[in-house]
């Protein structure tokens, strides 16, 4: 990791550091944070030749060999000062809230234009709706491309930027090139490397951001963040760590709700963190206690399905949607938590 003098190479300090590590058979990614550029060295890091002539620029404060499988999202990378934004939000300064359906029902476009402008009174900065499902029946409804006109709609009605998750190359590209702001990787896909490094070159030195779920496979907690820094690589640090359940353990949830792992994330990375308890418990009936301890541990904001009438939804909307008036009442009661806790009068 280069870190220049100034807030930013020229195009000729740009050049001339490439040269050096292109002798090296190595290239220079620049990763745009809000204030600096830092520019990672992609290839094999340790050649010492090549960082003594790095290291003797004069336009060069130093090189950074963080001795981390995350260099990038590492919380002691020059990154950690980097604020992700999103829907008026500037992570970390206030409670931050994803909500919408699970999945748009492409023949009933006037639920979703109707649950957009509820999330959005609700309180929701960003409304999220699903165009593209990840089912693990083949023969249940796959999402259908026509809903992303239907999302793009309601983001033109209610102003709201949009979350849709994406699971491949075509998806991505049809959804940066329709202005989706929030790139949602789900839960089966955050260990698909392919996937995570497409959406990475996609996203590069744009404003997009990346909501990345967690793997009900995934262990250690460093894979997780792993899985965020091979996005980071590629120019856009705008990744934010969605813990929404992993293997279920009890017959009750739909998945182990693992929103307690939000200060163990915090001590190793500077990524946000925004709690999806939909998913967690998957019943609409335990999601606003969820939402609440997901808070209490530290979240930096939620991601939560709801629908103004879950019964006609679809995908997971008929069970785990909460009506917009319980998302109302959550996103209050998860303000209020949050000062408390802001405050220091909760730890
Ligand atoms: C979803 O957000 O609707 C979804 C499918 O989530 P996950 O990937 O967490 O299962
Ligand atoms: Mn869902």
């Amino acid at each position: 990791m280069i870190l220049p003098k100034t807030n930013r190479l020229t195009s000729e300090q740009l050049a001339e550091i490439t040269a050096i590590v292109g002798e090296f058979g190595c290239k220079i990614q620049p990763i745009v944070g809000a204030v600096r550029t830092i520019y990672a060295i992609v290839g094999d890091e340790r050649e010492e030749l090549m960082i003594n002539r790095l290291e003797g620029l004069a336009f060069v404060d130093r090189i950074d060999r963080i001795q981390s499988p995350f260099k990038l999202m590492d919380k002691r990378s020059d990154l950690a000062t980097h604020r992700i934004k999103a829907g008026g939000v500037t992570l970390g300064q206030e409670l931050f809230v994803i909500a919408g359906a699970c999945t748009i029902d492409p023949k009933n476009p006037n639920y979703f234009h109707e649950t957009a402008a509820a999330v959005k009174e609700a309180g929701a900065h960003v409304l999220r709706g699903g165009v593209w499902k990840p089912r693990t029946n083949p023969y249940t409804f796959q999402g259908d491309v026509k809903s992303l006109d239907i999302l793009m709609e309601a983001s033109r009605r209610t102003g709201l930027p949009v979350d849709t998750e994406v699971m491949e190359d075509a998806h991505i590209k049809l959804a940066l090139d329709a202005g989706v702001h929030s790139l949602q990787i789900g839960a089966r896909n955050a260990l698909n490397y392919s996937l995570l490094r497409a959406v990475g070159r996609a996203i590069a030195e744009r404003d997009t951001v990346v909501l990345l779920k967690r793997s009900i496979h995934m262990g250690p907690l460093n894979e997780f963040i792993s899985a965020a820094e091979y996005i980071a690589a590629f120019g856009n640090p705008n990744v934010i760590l969605c813990p929404r359940g992993t293997t279920p353990t009890l017959d009750g949830y739909r998945n182990h709700p693992d929103e307690s792992i939000t200060p163990l994330l915090k001590e190793k990375t500077w990524a946000p963190v925004v709690v999806d308890p939909s998913h967690s418990v998957g019943k609409a009936v335990y999601v606003p206690a969820c939402a609440l301890a997901a808070v209490a541990y530290g979240a930096d904001g939620l991601c939560i399905e709801s629908h103004v009438s879950p019964s006609q939804g679809i995908g997971d909307d008929p069970k785990q949607a909460v009506t917009p008036d319980v998302l109302a009442e959550t996103i209050r009661q998860a303000k209020q938590l949050w000062t408390l806790r802001r405050s220091g009068k909760a730890s």
